[in-house]
């Protein structure tokens, strides 16, 4: 950190390109850093994990050679990156390179907060109901901070953020953008608008809530699977079973399970695409009625039963969704048409076993970002020797002593589950761009080999008493959020 007073009464912090010029008592655009006293503190303290075992928290893997897998140190703390600073643009050591003995070898971690402009979120939404078609922007207020991507088993996914929506477009932009990015990340809840689709409320770890309304289930399989999962229970109880889902529905009497099961056949036909047999594609549009179809009426998917098929008067027919939300029972009148009947308390504790075999519904969010850049000659002075450490697994990445996934392939991008690093782990600068703890681990040879500070390595009880330029400030939390 350079502090030079180019005014009387104000300190420049250069911990990131904006170089804000801080006047006393006052913090910087960011709100992390302050002047105080006339010198640049950071306003957040550093962050020791306490991991001792025998408090009974979560082991973390580490290295697959030298020690036995696991990332507590031998004294129980973990220095991680938050609270620890930046050295941006990185032409001097990390805030913190530590030394500690973790299964008795002698290890470094070196703790930077990382400015990355190359990030986003992923997210996964827990819900059937359709939240808009694929590629579909998200809006949040009047600016597109991402898109709609895949669709998965029982979950639809979104891509928020990326260097495109952060700095490719208007200044508007880049800011919704950033602002939805960091509360995501620091587990606030963020309301999002699909083009063409549903409003939904997205907060890492809690249930989404589309159009109002709040998920509480995750389907127990698609249609197909609800068949295979429950024809057993069902024979003998009723004839005919549909399981509606926009995705796969399910038809008890033709599908694979029910010819297992020497199920008879019974006349019925549904419209859509039949893909094999029991298994039908689109006997919808995607919407937020039953299974995640549009339908609010069941038996809109039904053409008329045939009778020389199997279809006769007095048939029982059980049509449910894949949460078992939804459920109505039919018996065929004399003119084939099925009409609504009470659930016999026979079949209703199959519908409450779809029920209980759905898990919560829940948001996912995953910070992705990429650590490739300048950062790395805060680690070693040989910035390549650090991606190739960390891609052949030779060095470990947490953030904010939470486990990472490296990418495979070049550079170091990474995807972290924001739930579990501390709170206010995530920051900001108005660039825009996020700011987020990294730590890198190794072991001092290897440490030494890449090139790394040495010079600069301080053991913990050094960095706990007298911290860094930014300050002393540190705190203990346990384990993760
Ligand atoms: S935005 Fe924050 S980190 Fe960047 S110069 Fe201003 S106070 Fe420092």
């Amino acid at each position: 950190m350079t502090e030079r007073a180019d005014t009387p009464d104000k300190v420049r912090c250069d911990a990131c390109p904006v170089m804000c010029y801080v006047a006393e008592g006052r913090t910087g655009a960011c709100d992390r850093y302050a002047n105080e006293g006339g010198r640049i503190v950071r306003c957040d303290p550093l962050t020791i994990i306490e991991t001792a075992a025998d408090k009974g928290t979560e082991l973390r893997p580490f290295l697959q050679a030298g020690w036995d897998g696991t990332l507590a140190p031998e004294d129980g703390r973990t220095v991680t990156a938050v609270g620890a600073g930046t050295t941006y643009p990185d032409y001097k050591p990390a805030p913190f390179i530590v030394s500690r003995q973790i299964d008795g070898v002698d290890a470094v971690t070196v703790v930077t907060e990382a400015i990355f402009s190359y990030c986003g979120v992923k997210v996964k939404i827990d819900t059937d109901r359709h939240l808009g078609v694929e590629g579909a922007r998200v809006l949040a207020g009047e600016e597109p901070v991402g898109l709609v991507i895949t669709s998965e088993y029982g979950s639809q996914m979104l891509s928020l953020g990326g260097v495109d929506h952060l700095t490719g477009g208007t200044k508007a932009e880049g800011r919704a953008t950033c602002d939805a990015l960091l509360a995501l990340c620091n587990g606030e809840a963020v309301d999002l608008q699909i083009e063409g689709g549903a409003a939904v409320t997205v907060q890492a770890g809690q249930p989404p809530v589309v159009n109002g309304q709040r998920e509480e289930r995750m389907r127990v399989g698609c249609g197909s699977a609800t068949i295979g999962m429950f024809a057993s229970q069902w024979k003998g109880l009723v004839d005919e079973v549909v399981v509606v889902d926009d995705h796969i529905t399910g038809v008890v009497s033709e599908h694979q399970a029910g010819k297992v099961l020497g199920w008879p056949d019974t006349g019925i036909r549904i419209r859509g695409h039949r893909s094999t047999p029991g298994r039908y594609f689109r006997v919808a549009e995607p919407g937020a009625g039953w299974g995640g179809t549009d339908i609010d009426d069941p038996l809109t998917i039904l053409n008329p039963w045939l009778a020389k098929k199997g279809a006769r008067p007095g048939l029982s027919l059980l049509m449910v969704s894949t949460t078992g939300e939804q459920a109505a029972y039919y018996v065929l009148d004399d003119d084939l048409a099925p009409r609504p009947q009470p659930m016999p308390e026979a079949l209703q504790p199959s519908v409450d076993l779809i029920a209980e075999n759905c898990e919560p519904a829940l948001c996912t969010v995953m910070f992705q970002a990429g650590a490739g850049g300048s950062l790395r000659s805060g680690v070693t002075r040989n910035p390549v020797h650090l991606t190739r450490a960390v891609q052949s697994g030779r060095v470990h990445v947490t953030a904010g002593g939470a486990e990472t996934f490296v990418w495979p392939g070049g550079g170091i991008t990474f995807m972290v589950d924001v739930t579990r690093l501390p709170p206010g782990s995530f920051g900001h600068v108005p660039t825009p761009a996020l700011v987020a703890p990294l730590e890198f681990t190794t072991d001092r040879e290897t440490y030494r080999a890449l090139g790394g500070h040495d010079a600069a390595v301080r053991d913990i009880a050094d960095v706990l008493e007298s911290g860094n330029e930014y300050g002393a400030a540190h705190r203990v939390v346990k384990g993760g959020r």
